[in-house]
């Protein structure tokens, strides 16, 4: 029996584009060679590549808006600094919600100067901070829409004419958001897109060529556009897995469409969360509750080998809080059925009856 997969990351993805990929490693395109053994540069792989970046910007509603999509490697910890190193000159702006934000923060330093605006460090990043100010003399701002690790997302982004730079990683595709306000997004494959392997990069291109350094080749954006994500070999199934997702995507509806059933998710986790005694939540503002990670802890830890054998004997699996934070963390990506969510709220109820 398939497990209902809460896991943070690498995490679900559809049956259905399990099926097709697998079916690819075998026989790709009716080429009878596998998709692992074909050149990057074939008319086949080619196409895959080009329809993904298409249909990634078609999702996020920027076709024909000045943006460009790239598939990249070295996952979204490589984004902290490359973003920094194609778009720092002096000064940049960044939110600190959490350990992701905090890395993208060291490297940035490593390049030029960062403001820190606002930080919720000292509660170990239990909320978002609100009514800070991005100044106005920064080459950009940067936030992470959804904090993984904490559970807590971003619902309001600020009015600023500076640039915004943003790490998506773990809600990219999952809600409606004007993105056009956004100048640079970037979002690792693994949380709710595809395998790991491979980073999505949206970028709008007249943000790019205003910086005085010289800039690596590999980690150049205009390099990557110049090339169509093609400058060296890509991680191709990575690539095709992201692809046959967004498709899937597309299948469901779209983004307006998944947003509904995620929202559904998210509603019934909480409302348990909230209504069972055994349970607290571990984000301090609800308003400030993720759709996707949804974090909560046993009020008292005794019963926690209870909760773990009644979670496991379900078949619910990947639901151990970040290290950093404890507890425990479901992770709701697009892919998770509601029928999941079910079942880990009826583990929950099964438990507060036998306390
Ligand atoms: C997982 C995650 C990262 C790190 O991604 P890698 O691809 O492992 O570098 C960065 N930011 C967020 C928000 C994440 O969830």
């Amino acid at each position: 029996m398939k497990k209902h997969n809460f896991s943070a990351g690498p995490s679900i993805l559809p049956q259905s584009v399990l099926e097709k990929a697998s079916e690819a490693v075998l026989n790709f395109n009716d080429l009878d060679l596998s998709i692992l053994e074909i050149s990057h540069r074939s008319k086949d792989f080619v196409e895959v590549m080009e329809n993904a970046r298409d249909l990634a910007l078609k999702h996020l509603g920027l076709q024909n808006k000045g943006y460009q999509a790239l598939f990249l490697q070295g996952g979204a910890s490589m984004q902290f600094l490359m973003t920094a190193y194609n778009l720092l000159e002096q000064k940049a702006a960044y939110l600190n919600t959490g350990v992701w934000s905090d890395k993208a923060i060291k490297e940035a330093k490593l390049i030029g100067d960062v403001v820190e605006v606002a930080t919720s460090k000292s509660d170990n990043f239990n909320f978002i901070p609100k009514n800070y100010a991005v100044p106005s003399d920064v080459d950009y701002f940067h936030c992470t829409s959804n904090n993984t690790i904490y559970g807590t997302q971003m619902h309001k982004f600020p009015n600023t004419d500076v640039p915004i730079v943003c790490d998506m990683s773990s809600d990219i595709f999952s809600r409606e958001l004007d993105f056009s306000r956004f100048s640079l997004i970037y979002a690792g494959a693994q949380k709710n897109m595809g395998p790991a392997g491979t980073t999505l990069v949206v970028v709008k291109e007249d943000i790019l060529g205003k910086v005085s350094r010289a800039i690596p080749s590999m980690l150049n954006y205009q390099v990557q556009i110049d090339k169509e994500s093609m400058f060296n070999t890509p991680p191709v199934f990575s690539v095709y897995v992201s692809f046959l997702t967004l498709q899937w995507l597309e299948q469901e509806g779209g983004i307006s469409s998944i947003e509904k059933v995620n929202n559904q998710k998210a509603d019934m986790l909480y409302k348990e969360i909230d209504r069972n005694p055994l349970f607290k939540g571990y984000v301090a503002n609800v308003e400030d509750r993720s759709k996707m990670n949804a974090t909560f802890n046993l009020v008292n830890d005794q019963l926690k080998e209870t909760f773990d054998s009644h979670a496991k004997a379900a078949g619910v699996s990947g639901i151990n809080g970040h290290r950093s934070v404890g507890g425990y963390r479901a992770s709701l990506y697009n892919a998770l059925p509601l029928e999941s969510v079910k079942v880990l709220v009826e583990v929950m109820q099964e438990v507060e009856r036998g306390a």
